[in-house]
């Protein structure tokens, strides 16, 4: 049996892409300097992957700054205005993914939009009427050619026709269907030139494949594919898919030409049952994701050789692959030293994961796998006991009951007690919760986590910061307070640390976007919250103002899916298990005097189902009554708020009435305004704040621009229930920005109050 990745982590161990790029950002090295630390990194995991015995080994999975953006320069995908710059290659692509000011003129990046249902984000290509789709670029082959050079052969992959096509933007007036035959041509010309190079496999990643088809994508499917395998001659085409299952497309894709089909046995629930029922090609070869590449956790070999097994039985030639590619998960173990053996022992990062694939091989190969010690050793780890239960948690979760997850009474009537109660201004203006994550403010964190000054000094430092925050919002006249969030760097990593349960990494970096990586905690254990976690310094900030002060939390949905889930027990289980540790955080603040309490769920939207029929099922139907068991046990006058960071809910607007918060406020300021519509139609209840003016860049808004986007809202929201915010927390903003920002939106509110009293 032989080996396969999908792809490898390609930021390096120690993020060396990230600074390399950012010194060629800051103008700090040549553009000769990065192109040879993206040479040595390159060459780093081609010999990692072939000295661990990996036998397709893949190229052109690197890239600088996103894989899509890489298809649509290798396709000649790029808008006039970035052509029109005039810049070198690399200089035009970076102004594709991150905007361009300066000298050669002024424009914004393309969109970035979630790469499916993962924290990664790629770079929306977009298609203009007069865009000539052809083949032009070259990295492909550069890459197949230095790693030849290297000895090692390669599978070079690029994302394939279906997904390009379906998600390309269409600024113009023609649609996908227009740029079908250009595409198909295009995809011809590199399998010809992949022929030319004597390339003998390559990889066309189609996760679209895995979201719900209709007639049309079916159609679209075959045409694309009927023609590009009619051409492909010498060089075999694998058919890659990840995330999730085929059920659509499956009987269709086993009765083509494919000399591979890449399936994924992980996240694809139904990949095994199709096999089963409708067979496979005996002459095709079957990728079989069965190694993770996702989660953090060390693959049960034992479960993992029984499907091997059972492929082999039905005569299917099987190679043992990724479910996806490993860009997914941290690049290597080796560089955490701060966790235990005993917690190491249970993971497998990327380069683990190489390990787990060539011992999984011996293991398929060998008559007595039972005898070997890579499989006794695995056996071991799995029948051991994780030190991971908490039967108080388990306990505590069997007595919650239905009447747990309804808050009394109705919103409808807590809204107008709120009203009487909290006696707030018309429109009342508030922010999302962070202040500027000033210099000062992070030296005094990594000074207390270096141990270099006390507690009590690091704590009197923000307290300061607190004091001078509260007053200045005073003076501005905001109506709603906050605290400024400056006892927090990332809100994950905040929560994870002070609830029982959560583990950390030191260097197990995910790349998120371009340079920018995350480090989820990850769930080991029955989470619990030991103590109240930011009560204090609420409690502090009111003490300083007799206006409202927010309390600030991280929902129970956002906190679990940024970080790495357990594979023992259900979603469902710990996101509820979640939720009550933050529920106890609610009550704790309201029983201290705080009466407004926002729960973010930024991130609510990450995990929803690929397929619309499993939103309800698996998702939905779990996550919004977790929210609502974190704050059902509030007084009826004690406001709720969340805030999502995003607009892209027409879809599950019930859903997120559903959460009964009593306000929500999202990102308005960059989308298209048609959620507002949405709102009406669907008698949305919860109050709104629908973000005035967008915090991601440090331009200043005027007071006329907020003036004109509110007046646009309240011919949509009724007036009673619309708040005025900016669309995000402001943490990574400078101060003088957002210091003009607030005033004019102050101002903003006042202008309309007055108007409304005419
Ligand atoms: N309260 C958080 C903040 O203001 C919310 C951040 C977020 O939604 N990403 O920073
Ligand atoms: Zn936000």
């Amino acid at each position: 049996m032989e080996t396969a990745v999908i792809g490898f982590p390609r930021i390096g161990t120690l993020r060396e892409l990230k600074f390399a790029s950012e010194k060629y950002f800051r103008k700090e090295i040549t553009p000769e300097e990065l192109l040879q630390t993206a040479k040595i990194l390159r060459k780093t995991h081609w010999d990692t992957q072939k000295s661990a015995g990996i036998d397709y080994i893949s190229c052109n999975d690197f890239s600088y700054y996103d894989m899509m953006l890489d298809t649509a320069v290798l396709f000649s995908i790029i808008p006039k205005r970035y052509k029109a710059l005039g810049l070198s290659e690399l200089d035009t692509y970076f102004a594709m993914a991150r905007g361009y000011q300066g000298a050669s003129g002024d424009v914004k990046a393309l969109a970035m939009k979630k790469w499916f249902n993962t924290n990664y984000h790629y770079i929306v290509p977009e298609v203009e009427d007069d865009t000539c789709i052809r083949l032009s670029g070259n990295k492909l082959w550069e890459e197949y050619v230095e790693a030849k050079s290297l000895g090692i052969e390669t599978k070079p992959v690029v994302i394939g026709a279906y997904t390009l096509l379906k998600l390309c933007r269409y600024t113009g007036e023609n649609c996908c269907a227009d740029y079908i035959d250009p595409v198909i041509s295009a995809y011809g010309d590199l399998l010809k030139k992949c022929q030319e190079y004597k390339i003998p496999w390559i990889q066309f990643d189609e996760p679209a494949l895995v979201q719900d088809m209709d007639r049309e994508d079916m159609a679209l499917f075959h045409k694309i594919y009927d023609a590009l395998l009619a051409c492909a001659s010498n060089s075999r085409i694998l058919l890659q898919t990840y995330f999730g299952d085929i059920r659509d497309i499956y009987t269709d894709v086993i009765q083509m030409p494919f000399a591979g089909i890449g399936l994924d046995l992980i996240e694809g629930k139904e990949t095994y049952h199709l096999i089963e029922k409708y067979g496979f090609p005996r002459d095709t070869m079957l990728f079989a994701g069965l190694v993770n590449g996702k989660n953090i956790w060390k693959n049960h070999y034992d479960k993992t050789l029984r499907v091997l097994e059972a492929l082999r039985e039905k005569g299917i030639q099987t190679v043992l692959s990724t479910s996806c590619s490993l860009l997914h998960v941290p690049y290597t173990l080796k560089h955490e030293r701060a966790l235990s053996s005993e917690y190491l022992s249970y993971f497998s990062f990327a380069q683990e994961k190489l390990t787990e694939l060539g011992e999984l091989k011996d293991l398929a190969e060998c008559e007595a796998y039972h005898l070997e010690a890579a499989y006794q050793n695995n056996q071991q780890l799995f029948a051991k006991k994780r030190d991971c239960e908490k039967k108080e948690v388990k306990q505590r979760l069997s007595l919650v009951t239905a009447d747990d997850y309804v808050r009394l009474p109705s919103r409808i009537q807590r809204q107008e007690r709120q009203k009487k109660v909290l006696m707030l201004p018309e429109l009342p203006t508030t922010t999302i919760g962070s202040f500027p994550q000033t210099k000062d403010v992070k030296a005094n964190r990594s000074a207390y986590r270096q141990r270099k000054i006390s507690e009590k000094e690091y704590v009197a430092f923000n307290r300061e910061k607190i004091a001078q925050c509260v007053a200045w919002q005073e003076e501005i006249g905001l109506d709603v307070l906050v605290h400024g969030e400056y006892e927090r760097n990332d809100m994950v990593e905040y929560f994870g640390e002070s609830l029982g349960g959560f583990l950390f990494t030191e260097k197990a970096w995910v790349q998120s976007y371009g340079t920018r990586c995350v480090k989820p905690p990850v769930i080991w254990g029955d989470i619990y919250r030991e103590k109240p976690i930011t009560v204090e310094w609420s409690v502090y900030a009111q003490s300083l103002t007799k206006k409202w002060m927010k309390g600030m939390l991280t929902g129970p949905v956002t906190i679990f899916n940024w970080s790495f889930p357990r594979e023992d027990i259900s979603i469902k289980e710990s996101i509820l298990q979640i939720a009550l540790a933050i529920r106890d955080e609610v009550l704790d603040l309201e029983k201290n005097g705080i009466q407004i309490i926002q729960i973010d769920e930024a991130a609510l939207r990450e995990k929803l189902p690929l397929r619309k029929s499993d939103w309800q099922k698996e998702y939905l139907d779990f996550v919004i009554p977790a929210f609502r068991l974190t704050h059902s046990g509030v007084k009826p006058e004690t406001q709720i708020h969340t805030h999502m960071c995003y607009s892209e809910f027409t879809d599950i607007i019930s859903a997120i009435d559903d959460m009964d918060a009593d306000v929500i406020t999202f990102e308005a300021s960059r989308s298209d305004l048609q959620i507002l519509d949405c709102l009406r139609e669907h008698d949305f209840e919860t109050e709104v704040g629908a973000g005035v003016y967008d915090i991601h860049a440090p331009r200043v808004p005027s007071v006329e621009e907020i003036v004109a986007a509110l007046r646009v809202m309240l011919s949509k929201i009724d007036q009673e229930k619309l708040w005025v915010n900016p669309d995000c927390g402001l943490k990574t903003r400078a101060m003088p920005e957002t210091e003009e920002s607030l005033k004019n939106l102050v101002a903003a509110a006042k202008q309309i109050r007055n108007e409304l009293r005419e």
